[in-house]
């Protein structure tokens, strides 16, 4: 009998429980549905297409692309191949998970068989004591290291019997270049574990320091599944080790979060927060321009944008930074910069994203309390020691030397913008908002 491999988010050959499934078939067909209205032009589809060229070249050239509709294509191929089964690993994205109930529908009798997910532990398993799902990070985190996850799972590209799907009618070949792929991730992971993991626990908050794994996009296509990478690191426990793990679970946690609350996707997650006033009219438009281009004239902010828009990826300090400037400096609506990050991050991932928003904003899951206000300067001076990163992404702040860019002053180029606000007035208007929710409660 022969089966159908449908690759979504989990675009490698090992460690893929699919693949064990799918191999008591007789032979199987890789699939990929290229959906134009979830794939649009942009970074992070660039990034995504490179991992599927590089799958189908692992797979020797023997990956089916088709465009359209899943929900008409993968029944299509099941019914023009004869297959008997379609093997999947389950998506719990609201979107996805959606799809796949219809696709299941639309195949009838042919079941669709959902294999492990992108996630260590898959959302929705790890519960408090009375079922009802965590609400704070730190307690999950306990119950997730005490759940544990299953070992690898031992597959490769012969784990399966591929069959040849040249002839097939519909078949899109894409030829695409990125730094993507699972053989490029698992270089990375490497010379991470090699070099940079003793010292990741003192570096990681360091944006001018290539200090952080940077496994962000491969997780979120699956280049890599994270239990390969918590397999590695295995009973370490040293600072480095330990940290990266619990980065790893806020992921988790996030899609955890999402899984139970998918209006979160949108709305805040703690209500009150639903009516903090924000600016949205004219001035806030062009406030907001001036942010994403980053020309806010707070060089951290900007060299945050800057990279963001060159690279399709930020480094996590510098995306708090940001996300808190649009919030609490420009009193813009938080779902702003979210929508933006999405359109930009390579890694951008509806849980991930949302929630490290909501965090920042102050209305998400154990969110930093809505007070606490970054100052960007401070912020640049501490984490930017040098001000080397700001140098590398803002040219025009080249010739400001040392931690002089955080604070121009004087010394501001007149080719690089005024602040756009006041920052410490801006800090008190957002207090001010803050109270005014507050009393309502
Ligand atoms: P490392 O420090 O090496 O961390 C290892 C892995 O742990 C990451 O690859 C990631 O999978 C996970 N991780 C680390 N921090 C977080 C976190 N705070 N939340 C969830 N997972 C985390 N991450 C995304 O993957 N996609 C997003 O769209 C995204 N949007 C964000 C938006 C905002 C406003 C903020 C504050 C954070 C966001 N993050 C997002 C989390 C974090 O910034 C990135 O995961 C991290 O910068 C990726 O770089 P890295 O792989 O080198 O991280």
């Amino acid at each position: 009998d022969l089966s159908v491999v449908w690759f979504r988010r989990d675009l490698r050959v090992h460690d893929l429980p699919t693949l064990t499934a799918a191999g008591e078939s007789d032979a199987a067909v890789a699939v990929f549905v290229l959906d134009e209205r979830v794939a649009r032009p942009g970074p992070r589809t660039d990034f995504f297409l490179g991992c599927l060229s590089a799958l189908d070249e692992t797979l020797g050239g023997r990956l089916l692309v088709v465009r359209g509709d899943p929900v008409d294509q993968v029944p299509r191929i099941v019914t023009e191949l004869g297959a008997s089964s379609v093997h999947v690993s389950a998506d719990f994205t609201p979107y996805g998970a959606r799809r796949d109930g219809e696709v299941e529908n639309a195949l009838g009798d042919t079941p669709l068989v959902r294999t492990g997910s992108p996630y260590a532990v898959a959302p929705g398993r790890i519960r408090k004591a009375d079922g009802t799902p965590y609400r704070v990070f730190g307690p999950f985190r306990r119950s997730w290291n005490d759940h544990g996850w299953r070992p690898p799972a031992q597959t490769d590209e012969t784990t399966v019997d591929w069959i040849d799907p040249s002839g097939f009618d519909g078949r899109t070949v894409v030829d695409a270049d990125s730094n993507g792929g699972e053989r490029a991730a698992l270089t990375r992971w490497r010379s991470f574990v090699d070099d940079r993991l003793d010292t990741y626990d003192a570096d990681r908050d360091r944006p001018d320091l290539d200090a952080t794994s940077r496994m962000s996009a491969y997780l979120k296509t699956g280049c890599l599944h994270p239990r390969t990478l918590l397999h590695e690191l295995g009973t370490r426990n040293d600072s480095g080790a330990s940290k990266f793990r619990s980065e790893l679970c806020w992921r988790e946690f996030y899609a955890d979060v999402l899984h139970h609350r998918p209006d979160t996707a949108y709305v805040e997650y703690d209500e009150k927060f639903r009516r903090l006033p924000h600016d949205t009219g004219a001035a806030a438009q062009s406030a907001f321009r001036a942010w994403c281009d980053g020309r806010t004239g707070y060089p951290i902010v900007d060299a945050g944008m800057r990279q963001l828009n060159a690279e399709g990826w930020m480094h996590n300090r510098v995306r708090m930074i940001v996300a808190s400037f649009l919030t609490k400096d420009l009193h813009l609506p938080w779902q702003w910069g979210a929508r933006h990050f999405m359109d930009r991050l390579i890694d951008g991932d509806l849980a991930s994203n949302q929630h490290g928003w909501q965090w920042v904003a102050g209305c998400g899951t154990d969110a930093a309390p809505y007070f606490r206000v970054f100052n960007p300067t401070t912020q640049g001076e501490k984490f930017d020691p040098d001000g080397d990163y700001v140098r590398r992404w803002v040219p025009e702040l080249r010739g400001v030397p040392g931690t002089l860019v955080h604070r121009l002053g004087v010394n501001r180029p007149a080719d690089y913008p005024e602040p756009i606000v006041d920052h410490a007035a801006e800090r008190l208007d957002a207090l001010d908002r803050y109270a005014s929710i507050r009393r309502v409660i």
